[in-house]
């Protein structure tokens, strides 16, 4: 999965107001907000950007259907904005693509219920706003969906989402940093950090040895390893996580230029995407436990997965080109991971500020939030940019 980015170190110092741990889209997120708010930063990666859950995700900016089951309303407002903002900021990163719900006899969803879901939807994108249109696709349409299964079909309903490049929003964001006066360094390993009255003392490895670096603030946003981090920095207790391993696979045909959002036959929601001119199918809940960076997709996971697509595309050619996985950081729960939250959930300890959860697409309003964290430690600065309107550049342009 990992294409090395040209990744560089541009550290000067030995110290900073605000260290960020973590090369993925809240770490870059984290590094822009600060970098933004005029605080001198450094981002710090041990592999390269995005390497790990911020390049295996389903890569939609979307509000997430889905969650206004679990009662997730604020959470998806707030995603249907951020999508809103980065269609606006970063049109080279992000479209916005048609995607067809089709509901069978045997749905868990009556009609209604996806039509008062998808109203909501709308209602939360701004009723003037053409990305949140959305309609019931007639009947003699549907011979023209790309050979979806009619069998027992009840009814398809269309709306509108985003699609994006995980990996390149990722390397996006901290570029933006970057131009704000942000540093980073990558490859680099956060090794250790020590809290005294001055703030904290940090070694991190990179190809020329240990350097030690003095910071006010020390931002954990390193997903996965979020406990581990938590644990060089000399803290006893972990964040009462679980971590659930996400699988997608990208067959070597192109299904459709659409989009498709399955029900599966344990009525979970499984994306069909257009992906470089390929399929990407996913995801899977699957609990995970050992090295974060061993993460691998399962045969069962790759069955369901496959499973689902033929019975909803019988004529498709189902010859993978790729599968990776991704994990989750939820809060630990004896429920389904369906059914948990997918805020952001923050811990601040000493100015140790550590954050897991949440979606690729609300990353800024994550950083946000982070932000005010910050401030309670560090005085205030003058700001020199507003996130909300800075543009984001595909970074293939830049290099
Ligand atoms: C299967 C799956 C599908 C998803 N689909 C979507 C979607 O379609 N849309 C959406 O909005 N959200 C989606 N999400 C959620 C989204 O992908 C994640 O919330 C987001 O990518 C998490 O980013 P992060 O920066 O917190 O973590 P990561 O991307 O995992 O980044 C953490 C980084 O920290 C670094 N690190 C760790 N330890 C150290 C250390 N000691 N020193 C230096 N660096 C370190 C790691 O190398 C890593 O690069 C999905 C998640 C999964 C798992």
């Amino acid at each position: 999965m990992s294409m090395h980015s040209g990744t560089a170190t541009t550290m000067t110092d030995s110290h900073y107001e605000v260290l960020v741990v973590g090369g993925g889209i809240h770490g870059a997120g984290a590094a822009q907000a600060c970098a933004a708010a005029g605080y001198r930063c450094l981002l710090v990666e041990q592999h390269d950007w995005g390497w790990a859950t911020s390049s295996r995700s389903s890569k939609l900016l979307h509000g997430g259907l889905r969650y206004l089951q679990t009662g997730q309303l604020k959470l998806v407002r707030e995603c249907l904005q951020e999508r809103e903002r980065l269609l606006r900021n970063a049109p080279e990163l992000a479209h916005s693509n048609w995607f067809y719900l089709p509901l069978y006899e045997d749905s868990n969803y009556p009609p209604w219920k996806i039509f008062a879901g998808l109203s909501l939807y709308r209602l939360f994108t701004g009723l003037a706003n053409p990305h949140g249109r959305f309609r019931i696709v007639p009947r003699s349409e549907w011979q023209h969906l790309h050979g979806l299964c009619t069998d027992r079909l009840r009814a398809v309903f269309a709306y509108q989402d985003a699609q994006t490049d995980d990996r390149l929003l990722t390397q996006a964001v901290k570029d933006s940093a970057v131009s704000l006066g942000c540093e980073t360094a990558c490859p680099a390993e956060f090794l250790a950090a020590t809290h005294s009255s001055d703030g904290w003392r940090v070694d991190i490895h990179d190809s020329s040895g240990i350097r030690t670096i003095n910071c006010s603030v020390l931002v954990n946003a390193s997903g996965p390893w979020v406990n581990d981090v938590i644990g060089r920095c000399g803290s006893r207790t972990s964040l009462p996580i679980e971590l659930v391993q996400g699988t997608h696979l990208v067959l070597q045909q192109q299904i459709s230029r659409e989009c498709f959002y399955l029900e599966a036959s344990d009525h979970r929601a499984v994306f069909v995407l257009p992906w470089h001119g390929r399929t990407l199918v996913g995801t899977t809940e699957t609990r995970y436990q050992g090295d974060p960076a061993a993460t691998q997709p399962t045969a069962a996971e790759l069955q369901y997965l496959l499973a689902t697509v033929r019975e909803h595309f019988p004529q498709a050619d189902l010859a993978i080109h790729e599968q990776f996985s991704g994990l989750r950081v939820l809060p630990a729960s004896t429920e389904r991971a369906f059914l948990r939250s997918r805020d952001t959930q923050f811990l601040d300890d000493r100015g140790l500020i550590s954050l897991y959860g949440g979606k690729l697409t609300a990353y800024r309003a994550t950083a946000e939030q982070l932000l005010g964290h910050v401030r309670r430690h560090l005085d205030a600065r003058t700001p020199i940019a507003d996130t909300r309107t800075l543009p984001l550049h595909h970074p293939a342009a830049d290099s």
